[in-house]
């Protein structure tokens, strides 16, 4: 595993799933973290198994699509640490899944606004803090950006998961020149509560299509993979071990795309 000592990092979504996941490990490697996200008692817990485990870490409640609090959490680690150097713009929904004949705007705004706005939010108030020394961006794309998955009604969600692909592209070229990598990941089917903001709605039935394998079989390990798996993708490109790599869409799915 990379020495991570001394650096410092972002993580949106801390509390829970990948972006706990990450948090630990990362702080294991001995990196300060800031744990970003909704008031929740899950964030004071992130911070717990960090604080018990000798880590260091500081929570900031943060809404992720909303700019002022964005740029509030990234003050407050300037002010704490003086430094960053890796963000790891996690934080997402599955949101409202419906037909597209019957998404509300406004549920497809909210969608778009946390997965994708929250993304270019988080990558625009890093650039300032990271400009003079250089460091990684990550950012959670997801298998959904770049083919159709077989929960139906998300098309939303699958469009701002295919944005944040572009998005980091685009990243990668402009802030090659301050030696700021960006590099996005696509998982699979992970287990973690995401689940807890998806929204079905009785309208899903209209479009019921067969599905060539069931959900969340993966060839490698027929199962869901776990945080903990993607934990360690992240620690590899918050690292110098992986200085070469930017602009890239990494897959980490047990070959469930391909199926
Ligand atoms: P999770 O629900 O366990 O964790 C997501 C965290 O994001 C939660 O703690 C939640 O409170 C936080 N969050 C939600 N909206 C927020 C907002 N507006 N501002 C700040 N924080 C907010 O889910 P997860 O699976 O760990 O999700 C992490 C990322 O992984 C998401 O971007 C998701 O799209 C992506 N992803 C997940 C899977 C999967 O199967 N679990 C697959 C592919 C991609």
């Amino acid at each position: 595993l990379p020495d991570l000592k001394d650096k410092v990092a972002l993580i949106t979504g801390a509390g829970s799933g990948i972006g706990r996941a990450t948090a630990v490990l990362l702080a294991r490697q001995g990196m300060k973290v800031c744990l970003a996200d909704l008031k929740d008692e899950r964030l004071e817990e992130t911070k717990q198994e960090i604080a018990s485990a000798g880590g260091q870490a500081i929570t900031v409640d943060i809404d992720v699509s909303d700019p002022g609090r964005v740029a509030q959490a990234f003050e407050q680690v300037a002010k704490t640490w003086g430094q960053l150097d890796m963000v790891f713009a996690n934080a997402g929904i599955n949101g409202v899944l419906a037909p597209i004949e019957d998404m509300e705007p406004e549920d497809w705004d909210r969608t778009l606004s946390v997965n994708l706005k929250g993304t270019f939010l988080c990558v625009k108030h890093a650039i300032p803090n990271m400009r003079e020394n250089g460091g990684s961006i990550v950012i959670t794309s997801s298998i959904n950006g770049s083919r159709a998955f077989s929960n139906f009604g998300m098309s939303a969600y699958s469009s701002s998961k295919a944005g944040q692909v572009a998005f980091a592209k685009m990243a990668a070229l402009e802030l090659a020149q301050y030696r700021i990598r960006v590099n996005v990941i696509c998982p699979g089917s992970i287990k973690t509560n995401i689940g807890e903001n998806t929204q079905p709605t009785p309208e899903l039935e209209k479009i019921k299509i067969p599905v060539k394998y069931p959900e969340g079989s993966q060839p490698l390990e027929h199962a869901p993979g776990q945080p903990e798996q993607v934990a360690h993708l992240v620690a590899f490109l918050a690292s110098d071990a992986s200085s070469h790599i930017t602009g890239t869409e990494l897959f980490i799915d047990g070959a469930e795309s391909l199926l």
